[in-house]
């Protein structure tokens, strides 16, 4: 295949795997204009003895379409959109992965978009985000995948077929790991769904066995970090506690969507969800940790820098980014 038809296959892989739309909706995806890109791309929070980097991927325009809150009314879901001042017509969905740096350690959560964001000009960030922050991608030693989606694990390797972060252990969640290489999974997955199990194999077929490390959930997975199984958005979604003195910070990934809807209602469901029932149990359970700890909490498709804490207010909770 052709690269240019490569970076096809994976856009639309892209457009069907985060808000999977209808196949006849997604082929005319209407033209939005360029997202809005921050002002700054790197944003680092002191938190005790470690230093969380916000690392900006850069962000695109999806369709706010009638399915993307499955369980919500659609006049409601745009009703809320405008109340917060945001379009009816896309979401403005960003992307921030995270970089720990705990004394010499340098561990990523979750590689972005790489080559195969769309559009090119406002995805694929992260490498430069980590350049600007002071690091090369041979600086990290650990990469933390939280789930197979094309925004979080297409950035492990180039166009080129080499690994972005050649100095890593690659850390995945077993049970996402033994879904996405399932042939049988594959054979029985709906069409808009398969692209992804091609991804995860670009990305994990090849990858050398003392690079690749799937685990448990609920482990230690680096000095004071522990992951914990979050199942539902994908079958093997796993979230991450960062924790340093009496101080945690949860990098969530999508257990929360875009917080303007789904921090503001955490009972709506979204569509990219795989198990939505599942999923939404989950998310309850952490806002129950959010209530008791308020810990610092950082979510792929948050608003830059993505982290900061998620307060209750009248309807759900409202995400207050750290200045
Ligand atoms: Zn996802």
């Amino acid at each position: 295949m052709k690269r240019r038809n490569v970076l096809k296959v994976i856009s639309s892989v892209l457009v069907f795997s985060i808000t999977p739309v209808l196949p006849a909706l997604a082929q005319s995806v209407p033209e939005f204009g360029l997202a809005t890109l921050p002002q700054e791309h790197v944003h680092r929070v002191k938190m005790d003895g470690v230093e969380i980097i916000a690392l900006h991927d850069g962000a695109t325009r999806l369709p706010l379409h009638d399915r993307y809150v499955v369980n919500a009314p659609f006049d409601e879901v745009k009703k809320l959109a405008s109340a917060q001042g945001l379009s009816t017509e896309y979401v403005e969905l960003p992307f921030t992965a995270y970089l720990i740096v705990s004394g010499s350690r340098h561990i990523l959560l979750d590689a972005g978009l790489g080559e195969f964001g769309s559009p090119r000009e406002t995805t694929g960030k992260l490498v430069e985000s980590l350049r600007l922050a002071g690091y090369k991608p041979e600086d990290i030693d650990t990469v933390l995948i939280s789930h197979f989606h094309p925004d979080h694990i297409s950035g492990l390797r180039n166009s080129d077929g080499d690994f972005v972060y050649p100095n890593a252990k690659v850390w995945v969640p077993a049970a996402e790991y033994d879904y996405w290489m399932s042939e049988t999974n594959m054979q029985a997955a709906p069409q808009q769904r398969k692209g992804v199990f091609d991804l995860a194999r670009r990305i994990f077929v090849g990858m050398p066995d003392d690079m690749l490390n799937k685990f448990e959930p609920g482990t230690e997975v680096a000095p004071g970090i522990f992951s914990k199984a979050a199942y539902g958005h994908t079958p093997g979604h796993t979230i991450y506690e960062v924790r340093s003195g009496a101080k945690s910070f949860y990098y969530i990934a999508d257990m929360i969507n875009v917080p303007a809807f789904f921090a503001t209602h955490p009972e709506w469901m979204v569509a990219s969800d795989i198990d939505p029932n599942r999923a939404l149990k989950v998310r309850q359970e952490f806002l129950k940790v959010v209530d008791e700890s308020n810990p610092l909490v950082g979510g792929f498709h948050f608003p830059f820098p993505g982290v900061g804490y998620l307060k209750a207010q009248s309807t759900g909770y409202q995400f207050h980014p750290v200045k």
